[in-house]
């Protein structure tokens, strides 16, 4: 199928979709990251707010390894939300300035 990126909106990610998460830090990336536990190895992680509740949220220690063995196979599929392309954006521009 072949790697790719894609937006779509909340609704229309798939159920059982990874979602790969920081881990938990003090202070959070964002102070209003949401709290979460890794479904491979039972970390605790944070998330943005606005992440669906249907995605699987993976620690990136769990997630990268996956991702790599995805691409490999030439079926790496990234999936952000708008709200996580704007934020990105945002935070190139601040990291710019
Ligand atoms: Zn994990």
């Amino acid at each position: 199928m072949g790697n790719r990126i894609e937006i779509k909106n909340r609704k229309d990610i798939t159920p059982g979709t990874r979602i790969i998460c920081h881990p938990w830090s003090t202070p959070l990336l964002m102070p209003d990251n949401k709290r979460a536990v890794c479904s491979q190895c039972g970390c605790t992680i944070q998330h943005r707010p606005h992440v669906p509740d249907h995605l699987v949220k993976i620690c990136v220690e769990c997630g990268v390894p996956m991702m790599l063995a995805d691409a490999a196979g030439d079926d790496l599929h990234i999936v952000l939300t708008p709200e996580s392309a704007d934020e990105l954006h945002e935070h190139i521009k601040k990291q710019r300035n």
